[in-house]
């Protein structure tokens, strides 16, 4: 699939549910509402969406939400997923997860060949994150992430950078990533859906945390790409990977190679605009040749990039929906 400028599309993010045991502040209001579940594709439907996808040359693919692990027998659509990197038309079947299940389903997740796992880690400090996501026990997490390693699947930390809660804490992550032996990468808010509160008092740039770690850690510059639209340096210090997803202070668009697909089968063709494309109704037609006429078209119309600001004057997200609901 190449879009209108010229970018090939090879990676498909799915989020499998809008629900979530956690509710982070720059992600969800505490008193979120949910999809009706009639309006939720069935996980025959989504396998059977993402296969359409794997047949016109996606070979990557990322189950995220709200909280994949949260929803009711993910693990069938893992392994029903699972069969495309066997026949070799998948390269990578992966997932973001707040972690919290992980001591559960890590075993399975191997079995079923996922080899890589993000897990979303914004403090080290058992308070802070109850405070950040409200309803979250640090030290499950930690469970999470150590039953993940012992499963044999290698753990990339992400952690949103938030003014003036985890800004001064980001030296101990790369510590602790550097003693764990695990990847981070530093993401910048995005101004997507209502939250309680003001957006502008969270948003920290990454330029300045960059600049900031510069004083304590030598930062080579690397040439290392996971398909992500993440940077990437090397800690000397630590030997580690660093990187930065820098939506707002760089934009970047140029290389873009993903959509994102919602539990309610919709196709959004970029995270930052509204444009979107029904694929439930052409996936019910039954008609394979149907969806995979819906796929090209919603291709066809995939915008060149973003245009997310953070504007106090405005005071309201750069797009309406949730982070939760097309998965980050
Ligand atoms: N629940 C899973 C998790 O937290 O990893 C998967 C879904 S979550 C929406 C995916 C990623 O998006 C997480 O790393 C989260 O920190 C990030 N995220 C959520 N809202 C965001 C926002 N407004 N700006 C930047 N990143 C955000
Ligand atoms: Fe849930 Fe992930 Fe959003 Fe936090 S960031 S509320 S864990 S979906």
């Amino acid at each position: 699939m190449i879009d209108p400028f010229g970018r090939h599309i090879s990676y498909l993010r799915v989020s499998v549910t809008d629900r979530c045991d956690f509710r982070c502040v720059y992600c969800m209001a505490e008193d979120m509402t949910f999809l009706p579940k009639k309006d939720v594709l069935s996980l025959e439907e989504l396998d059977r969406l993402c296969s359409a996808f794997v047949a016109k040359g996606v070979r990557k693919l990322r189950l995220t939400g709200g909280e994949p692990l949260v929803r009711r027998d993910i693990m069938w659509l893992f392994r029903q997923l699972g069969r495309h990197l066997g026949s070799g038309a998948l390269d990578e079947l992966t997932l973001t997860t707040n972690g919290s299940q992980l001591s559960r389903f890590a075993g399975e997740l191997h079995d079923c060949g996922v080899r890589r796992v993000n897990v979303s880690l914004d403090t080290l400090d058992p308070d802070k994150f109850l405070a950040i996501t409200r309803w979250g026990k640090l030290d499950k997490v930690m469970a999470g992430i150590r039953a993940a390693r012992a499963a044999g699947l290698a753990v990339k930390i992400n952690a949103v950078a938030l003014k003036g809660v985890n800004e001064h804490e980001i030296d101990d992550m790369i510590r602790w990533c550097g003693d764990e032996g695990l990847d981070l990468t530093l993401i910048e808010t995005m101004p997507m859906g209502d939250i309680d509160g003001d957006r502008t008092d969270q948003y920290l740039p990454l330029s300045l945390v960059r600049s900031r770690l510069m004083e304590h850690w030598m930062l080579d510059d690397i040439d290392y790409q996971t398909g992500g639209p993440a940077r990437y340096v090397r800690v000397r210090e630590t030997g580690r990977r660093l990187g930065f997803i820098t939506p707002m202070t760089h934009n970047f668009c140029e290389s873009c190679n993903r959509v994102r697909l919602t539990c309610t089968g919709t196709l959004y063709m970029c995270l930052g605009q509204d444009d979107a494309a029904d694929l439930r109704a052409p996936l019910r037609t039954g008609d394979d040749g149907v969806l995979a006429d819906a796929i090209d078209e919603a291709i066809s119309r995939k915008p060149k990039g973003h245009d997310f600001i953070i504007d106090r004057r405005r005071n309201r997200p750069a797009v309406a929906r949730h982070m939760s609901v097309t998965g980050g």
